[in-house]
């Protein structure tokens, strides 16, 4: 288990505090950030530096300028609207690095907050540039990890910083740590995995992982095509990845030597068309029309999957269990949301797809943890260390 340091381990007292947030924020044509989830997200990390007299110093990265300036990628509004949260002036440096830069960074005062400039503007970001990374360190005193989203990445300010100060992670990085930490290593069990999304290939790493661990993992989405294959049944015009057919066999097989009960859907919904107005017939899985695919998981399996989940003591969740783009193949994605906001034990969305599904339903406020980043979530369920954690000083 990892034991990292985090904000509250270290006095802050007067420091010029480094901290890498994600601010990476949804706007529209005119610039406006049209979901600010983000900015509060890092909110209680920023207050906890503030009301602890440290002098604070923000920096993230907006889109992908490419390495260039771009003032389409600047920071400016969410230095606005930072500004509007915390009730409290916000300088927005109008570079990364710098003579006027580290200027104004020995220019604050206990509890003042600024904000660099794009991070991605220069592409010895991505690059993880040590001089780059050096230059950055010599703003502050001590560096401070809380983008969980770009953790699984080792550029400059996600990693590269902390070669040079004593580090930290803030209060995201730290509830992610604890509470998916907690679900891999010590479950509650029974313990479930619903794993979907269009490839098993995507999620090839994860369920190695996770059959060391959970007791039932329901497999949903497109992949379940490639098992089906394994399996001998046909899957008529459906997603196959025909180069992983034996390692579905595989991992079936190793899932019944561990004891792990793997399910597939035993139910689909299918269509003529990769189309939301296609005329739609259920099906059972080992009767697939040859010339339809699928592209949900039937009622029956809605009806399975539910219980399982209602009645596990921690469920993680990561992809769709259909085409939920297309509302007429959302219904099994929904349905699993539904019974994960029903399920009293702990409940674990990793981000992207089924993180919206849970959003768009009205239920995160039933859901234990909605990680905030879909890639890093899925490395971390693979078992790997992510490398902007790793950088982070042990307690
Ligand atoms: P992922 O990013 O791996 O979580 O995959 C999400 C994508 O899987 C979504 O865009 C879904 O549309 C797609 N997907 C889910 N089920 C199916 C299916 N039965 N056929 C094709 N694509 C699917």
């Amino acid at each position: 288990m990892l034991n990292k340091r985090s904000i509250e381990d270290i006095d802050v007292k007067s420091k010029k505090v480094l901290v890498r947030v994600d601010f990476n924020v949804p706007q529209n044509e005119n610039g406006e950030i049209t979901d600010d989830i983000r900015i509060r997200g890092a909110l209680n990390t920023i207050n906890h530096l503030m009301q602890n007299g440290a002098r604070v110093i923000l920096m993230s990265h907006l889109g992908r300028p490419k390495g260039k300036f771009n003032a389409k990628y600047s920071l400016k509004p969410v230095a606005e609207r930072l500004s509007a949260l915390i009730n409290k002036p916000v300088v927005l440096a109008d570079d990364v690095i710098g003579e006027k830069v580290a200027e104004l960074t020995n220019n604050l005062k206990d509890g003042d907050v600024m904000l660099l400039e794009n991070v991605r503007f220069y592409e010895q970001e991505e690059k993880n540039d040590p001089e780059f990374a050096k230059k950055i360190a010599e703003l502050g005193e001590i560096y401070v990890n809380d983008a969980f989203g770009t953790a699984h990445r080792a550029h400059a300010t996600t990693a590269g910083v902390a070669d040079y100060l004593p580090s930290a992670i803030g209060y995201l990085i730290k509830k992610e740590l604890d509470i998916m930490g907690k679900a891999i290593t010590t479950p509650e069990r029974p313990f479930v995995a619903i794993l979907g999304g269009a490839k098993v290939s995507d999620k090839i790493g994860v369920i190695e992982n996770l059959l060391d661990k959970v007791d039932t993992l329901l497999i949903g989405g497109g992949m379940a095509f490639t098992f089906y294959k394994a399996m001998g049944y046909e899957i008529g015009k459906s997603i196959l990845e025909a180069d992983k057919v034996e390692l579905a066999g595989n991992i079936l097989k190793k899932a019944e030597e561990k004891g792990v009960k793997l399910l597939l859907p035993v139910d689909m919904a299918v269509a003529p068309e990769f189309k939301n107005d296609a005329p739609i017939t259920m099906v059972d899985a080992d009767k697939m029309p040859n010339d339809q695919l699928g592209l949900d998981i039937g009622p029956k399996s809605m009806a399975i999957y539910s219980e399982i989940i209602e009645n596990a003591k921690t469920v993680v969740w990561n992809g769709p269990m259909g085409v939920f783009e297309m509302p007429n193949f959302a219904k099994g994605t929904f349905a699993l949301a539904d019974a994960m906001s029903k399920c009293k034990g702990a409940t674990i969305v990793g981000g992207g797809d089924s993180a919206a599904a849970v959003e768009q339903l009205g239920f995160a406020d039933k859901i234990t943890h909605i990680s905030t980043g879909g890639g890093a979530s899925l490395e971390f369920l693979e078992g790997k260390v992510l490398p902007g954690i790793a950088v982070i000083n042990e307690k």
